[in-house]
């Protein structure tokens, strides 16, 4: 979209192990050159890593980010992290309602909604993701599961500079499976004009990634097409080459 910064991000998911941060210093140094004045590059590192992650890339555009947070600022909740949290390690960035989470989780719409509303308290960006899953797509229900995920997932209060949407059908998550280049320009044309006539200029501005088995030899197609302005990255984001690859694309 014009005028819009792409955001490049990775998600690495439950992997990582202090090993794995050299991985993270990689990258950090890939993206020094003057294409981050174009792109923006985030890496979601299990929360285990984020506070020496967040120091690695203390002198590069590379930033940091959690793969959820708790909806509450504290208490008792175990296992749980909040948005603070993740601010306090310096933390920018909070990816939530991510379809394994969903799943996993049995995470609703307005539990995802109360997150995003947490991070932005937080001052965090919130990744919101939606999208639908192969039964879905198959009954031709794509556009009402998007519609109803931005409805209810995204909160009255979200711009621009807070927020972020991830289109991810959850059938191209991991399988090596894409959508054709039309079917995604159709979906981010769509999240596109909910969003615009929800927030108006903001909508017009948000930043719409696509993820699903985003890798080096898809990225320049995917994110050429109208309406994604950048990529969520799994399984491709675990390597500093295919990262910084993808990210190479633009
Ligand atoms: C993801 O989990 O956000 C994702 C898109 O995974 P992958 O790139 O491995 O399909």
């Amino acid at each position: 979209t014009p005028d819009i910064r792409p955001l490049v991000a990775g998600n690495w998911k439950m992997n990582g192990t202090r090993a794995s941060l050299g991985q993270i210093k990689a990258m950090a140094e890939g993206v020094k050159g003057s294409l981050s004045e174009k792109v923006e590059t985030l890496i979601c590192p299990p929360a285990t890593l984020l506070y020496v992650a967040t120091a690695l890339c203390d002198d590069s555009p590379l930033m940091i980010g959690a793969q959820d947070c708790h909806q509450k600022q504290s208490g008792a909740h175990t296992g749980d992290i909040s948005a603070e949290m993740i601010a306090d390690c310096f933390g920018t960035h909070v990816i939530v309602g991510h379809s394994e989470r969903r799943t996993d989780h049995a995470e609703s719409d307005a539990l995802v909604r109360a997150k995003t509303e947490a991070a932005h308290a937080a001052g965090l960006l919130a990744i919101v993701c939606v999208g639908e899953t192969g039964e879905e797509r198959k009954d031709g229900k794509t556009l009402d599961v998007l519609k109803r995920q931005l409805a209810e997932s995204v909160p009255d209060g979200a711009t621009a500079e807070s927020t972020v949407i991830a289109y991810e059908p959850v059938w191209a998550i991991g399988t090596g499976l894409t959508p054709t280049a039309s079917d995604v320009e159709e979906a981010h044309a769509f999240m596109r004009s909910e969003l615009v006539s929800r927030f108006g200029a903001a909508g017009a501005k948000m930043r719409i990634l696509y993820g699903g088995s985003v890798k080096p030899g898809n990225a320049k197609e995917l994110m050429g097409v109208a309406n994604v302005d950048g990529a969520l990255i799994g399984g491709a984001s675990l390597k500093a080459e295919d990262f910084l690859a993808i990210y190479s694309a633009y």
